[in-house]
């Protein structure tokens, strides 16, 4: 399997200089090219998005987040530039459903979008709070929805769901709870080992990649601020600085929004891909 990485959504939100060294995020997704098809790790920001900030993302979210909104950037533009069409994107496994991953779901109406079952419902039966991360019109164009309940298999320490309908063996999805309620982390065995995209588990490659697992005051206050359950979050953290620790070389650990977590895959691997 060939695995791009794409960067589909640069954001400089208010007082980004105080949330990593870089001063923007990104948003991390994976375009892999599969037997089944391609499958699509993450969206990012989609067209609609760029064209109708304030209807698709909220007033509060469009100034907060101070995202670029480069056309370029979004996943169909990428795809597209790879030679493919957005027809030959078969499936999409955000690692959860907030506006800044699920945003280019539209973009790909004939893809089924696998999600496990908490998520899915907290996105379609938002309390007044969470109607600020969980946008309907990122879905309206309603989507084949694969909906998944835990089932007991394991990867490493986690549990996971194995044999995702319609896909390769290869691909797990293990729920790392916390940041929303039925939010995932994407296991892939690649040739050059595992790749496990942690989504918004974490958000400062400090929080995972030491062992303080401290990142910035600023970037622990908005996870604080957004999450669903503290408790879960910080306990997920904790279970992947072991693994990212004690799989070194084996397990590769990256989150969503991390610029220096993307730029290792993208600086290291020719043509931004791994294989
Ligand atoms: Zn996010």
């Amino acid at each position: 399997m060939k695995v791009h990485h794409l960067n589909c959504g640069t954001m400089c939100p208010v007082a980004a200089h105080w949330l990593n060294d870089e001063s923007h995020l990104v948003c991390h997704c994976l375009l892999i090219e599969t037997s089944e098809g391609l499958v699509l790790i993450e969206t990012g920001f989609g067209l609609e998005d760029l064209r109708s900030p304030v209807q698709r993302l909220g007033w509060l979210s469009t100034k907060l987040l101070g995202a670029k909104f480069d056309e370029a950037e979004t996943a169909i533009r990428q795809v597209e530039a790879l030679g493919f069409s957005a027809d030959d994107v078969r499936h999409i496994i955000p690692t959860h459903l907030d506006l800044d991953h699920a945003g280019g779901l539209s973009d790909f109406p004939k893809a089924t979008v696998h999600t496990f079952a908490t998520e899915y419902h907290a996105a379609m039966h938002p309390g007044w709070f969470d109607k600020t991360r969980y946008r309907s019109r990122q879905w309206a164009h309603q989507p084949k929805w694969e909906i998944y309940k835990l089932s007991g298999e394991t990867w490493f320490d986690f549990s996971c769901v194995r044999q995702l309908k319609g896909l390769p063996p290869e691909i797990l999805m293990v729920p790392l709870v916390g940041h929303s309620q039925g939010h995932c982390g994407i296991a892939i065995d690649s040739d050059k080992g595992w790749l496990f995209h942690c989504g918004d588990a974490y958000f400062h490659h400090n929080e995972v990649h030491t062992p303080e697992g401290v990142g910035t005051r600023l970037m622990e206050l908005f996870q604080t601020v957004v999450q669903d359950n503290g408790t879960m979050r910080h306990y997920n953290q904790q279970r992947l600085r072991e693994l990212a620790a004690e799989q070194q070389g084996k397990v590769h650990v990256f989150c969503s929004h991390d610029p220096s977590e993307f730029q290792a895959f993208t600086n290291t691997t020719a043509n931004d891909t791994t294989n």
